[in-house]
């Protein structure tokens, strides 16, 4: 809310320079910031906006947007210059010249986005939407410029006539700022929607605002309380954090009273955010509000083990606070807040800082961001009419979604009305193929099963199956349609080709490879020599059909070592390693996550093809169909490393025991790594991820917590 009060006053680029200082420290980047302001500045002179000031305020305020989402010095130079290739007298090659080829790229596409001729509003639409959808293609950077453009445009939107006012408002709802939500750009999503809503409701949106203002002594007051107690508890429990007070925005509360909800009921009015350093803590903070506050039941969320698909992670609960009022908590990490403010943009601020985290972080958010992106690329490249391909855009990628989850937790998004097919072809086309029958929340369903916000699902395939017609009235998504039709105008070669593409890329990031990477023209020729095919296609088909097995490709180009991951390297007189195994001298060892070895355990290897030895508990229930591939090993006395183990807490009752679970487990010097509900029922069960440094260790650490009253028994898990 604050910038829709704020006096527009006149940005200068000292403000912004400043601002830029705050996270870029190259001299020579910002000698091109100004550089760019200066050139912006020659080109607008003498030109004014509708709102009365010289024009070069309007690419000043879009650079001082772009600095509040961390943007790099290239984007905020084509921020400053936006404009200039379109009212200016100014060409591409004279900016080429200056500036060079990326940032006028960048120029150029936002260019390109701002030229949409029209006739019909259908014409319209889908020449905006493709054009949004190339240029997140070729560059995200100049989505944000476009949306960061936007956004000073609706601030200053008073000074257009009111017809248009309401179309912008409109454009604004319908497509950037759900664009920004996708990009996790949470900032400028809150305030597209709230300035969309002051134009296009203002009965509404000023209703809201008067009653917000009239309960906010009140309101202050008890969060203020609220907060006290939450930083009392905290430090007396020495959890270092940061807590503030969270409005909630205008436009979020016309749509749940838009919903049915009265105003007195929308609860997470009250809002409080805390910010601690870890992971853990999240879980440790949690547990200790849950202790004080009476926790409301089924408002718990947690989004740090299953993040959204923009990447938001957070804990959410809403608890009886003080005085009986209502509170919505959400607990993040430093970390996770700063992707939850400024979702893909995040990560150039983790260029910058160079924590432990960043890089595991910024890999995993360019995942994400690439799922998106590929949902919609995807969608261009389908050949649909116009009509329909505006229609899944909509629909699919910027509508009303709902998430699903796969066992292990991904999240995979559809629209509302999308059945397990949907879901099959989304995790892949192949797994879509050969799907034979979906299992959802622990029950079997039928293929054409609606699915719900949250639904776990378990997708049954059978290698031999395939595709039936009848499918195509089951899916709601076109590009699932299109992918079952085309299935039935494919050759038995294309398939295979297909198969082979699958395996490769899925052994590839198995053993965390990049598969551009992995697929340069030189690699491509050593494996077309080696396994004596002509080209790439022809290397997919062998696998696919069997004539070449897919680890045996691999290795053609990386010898094993140094795919494998996580491993130890291991030889018998070193003394870091942990384990030995018996007559070889130096082999790669992974400890199996099935069933979690801790030294001390009875031990066996298996022989993995291609991952080096996998080690086992002597009884893992994974073993017993293995037994030509088992070779003796043993531990390394002289091992000091701590090992993950999971354990299955099982309560006696439904209350919450997270944080005596935490602190039970760390008094005993065992450090815990992720606790969990994974049961609920009758009686609460738990799963407590820790490490120990043996099994003595773990022996003392079950008899312990099995002394607590509310603990039925405690098991170690075996997957
Ligand atoms: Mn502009």
């Amino acid at each position: 809310m604050s910038s829709l009060s704020k006096n527009l006053e006149d940005v200068t680029i000292s403000e912004v320079i400043e601002k830029v200082r705050n996270y870029i420290e190259d001299e020579e980047q910002i000698k091109v910031i100004e550089n760019a302001y200066q050139f912006a500045y020659e080109k607008h002179n003498g030109q004014y906006r509708k709102s009365g000031e010289a024009y070069i305020s309007h690419p000043l305020n879009v650079a001082l947007i772009l600095t509040t989402v961390y943007a790099d010095y290239e984007t905020i130079s084509a921020g400053l210059l936006h404009d200039v290739l379109e009212d200016c007298d100014c060409t591409a090659e004279e900016m080429e010249e200056k500036f060079g080829p990326s940032i006028t790229k960048l120029v150029k596409g936002v260019t390109k986005l701002s030229n949409i001729n029209f006739s019909t509003e259908n014409e319209y639409l889908i020449d905006y939407y493709k054009k949004i959808i190339v240029g997140m293609s070729e560059d995200v950077r100049v989505i944000i410029i476009k949306l960061a453009d936007r956004l000073h445009n609706m601030r200053t939107l008073w000074a257009i006539p009111d017809d248009r006012q309401k179309i912008k408002a409109h454009e604004s709802l319908e497509i950037f700022a759900p664009i920004a939500h996708h990009l996790g750009i949470h900032k400028i999503k809150s305030e597209l929607e709230d300035l969309s809503l002051r134009y296009l409701k203002p009965d509404v949106f000023y209703d809201i605002a008067e009653k917000l203002n009239k309960t906010k002594i009140e309101r202050d007051r008890i969060v203020y309380d609220m907060q006290n107690d939450i930083v009392n508890l905290l430090n007396e429990h020495h959890i270092p954090h940061k807590i503030k007070g969270r409005s909630k925005s205008i436009y979020s509360i016309y749509h749940k009273l838009d919903l049915g909800k009265k105003f007195s009921d929308i609860y997470d009015l009250l809002g409080l955010r805390i910010l601690v350093n870890t992971e853990q803590e999240c879980y440790l903070a949690l547990g200790l509000i849950h202790s004080k506050f009476r926790p409301l039941p089924k408002r718990f969320k947690d989004y740090i083990a299953m993040p959204k698909p923009n990447m938001y992670q957070s804990l959410h609960t809403t608890v009886f606070g003080i005085e009986g009022y209502l509170f919505e908590i959400q607990i993040r990490t430093y970390d996770m807040d700063e992707v939850a403010e400024n979702g893909i943009a995040a990560h150039w601020s983790y260029k910058e800082n160079k924590g432990s985290n960043s890089a595991a972080m910024l890999t995993n958010t360019t995942e994400q961001k690439l799922q998106f992106f590929k949902s919609i690329i995807d969608l261009s490249h389908d050949k649909m009419s116009s009509e329909d391909f505006v229609n899944s855009v909509k629909n699919e990628v910027l509508n009303n979604n709902i998430y699903c989850f796969t066992p292990k937790g991904d999240v995979i998004e559809l629209p509302r009305g999308a059945t397990p097919i949907d879901f099959a072809y989304k995790i892949h086309t192949k797994v879509g193929e050969t799907t034979v029958g979906a299992i959802v929340n622990n029950n079997i369903v039928p293929l054409d099963y609606e699915l719900k916000d949250g639904d776990i699902v378990k997708i049954n395939t059978n290698k031999s199956s395939s595709p039936s017609k009848e499918w195509l009235h089951m899916v709601k998504c076109s590009t699932t349609k299109n992918k079952i039709k085309a299935f039935f105008t494919k050759s038995e070669r294309e398939v295979y080709i297909e198969r082979g593409k699958y395996s490769l890329e899925k052994e590839l990031r198995k053993r965390k490879l990049v598969f551009s990477e992995f697929l340069t023209d030189e690699n491509i020729s050593k494996i077309c020599d080696a396994i004596r095919v002509e080209d790439l296609d022809e290397i997919y088909l062998s696998i696919g059909n069997g004539k070449a097995t897919v680890n045996g490709v691999i290795n053609i180009i990386h010898k094993e070592e140094e795919s494998a991951p996580k491993t130890i390297k291991v030889t018998s007189k070193s003394i870091d390693a942990d384990i030995i195994v018996s007559g070889i001298d130096k082999v790669k060892v992974n400890l199996a996550n099935c069933c979690n070895p801790v030294y001390g355990d009875e031990i066996i290897g298996y022989i993995t093809k291609g991952n080096g030895i996998t080690v086992h508990r002597i009884h893992c229930h994974n073993l017993e169909t293995m037994e030509n591939r088992i070779v003796d090993v043993s531990w390394n006395s002289n091992s000091n490393k701590r090992y993950l183990t999971c354990l299955f807490v099982y309560t006696n009752d439904i209350d919450n025991h997270m944080l005596d679970l935490v602190q039970s487990v760390s008094m005993m010097n065992v450090s815990v790594d992720g606790i969990k509900v994974v049961n609920k029922g009758d009686t609460l069960t738990y799963q407590v991820d820790c490490y120990v440094t043996g099994l003595d260790q773990l022996d003392k650490l079950l008899v312990n917590l099995e002394k607590n009253r509310y603990i039925e028994k405690v098991e170690r898990v075996m997957k």
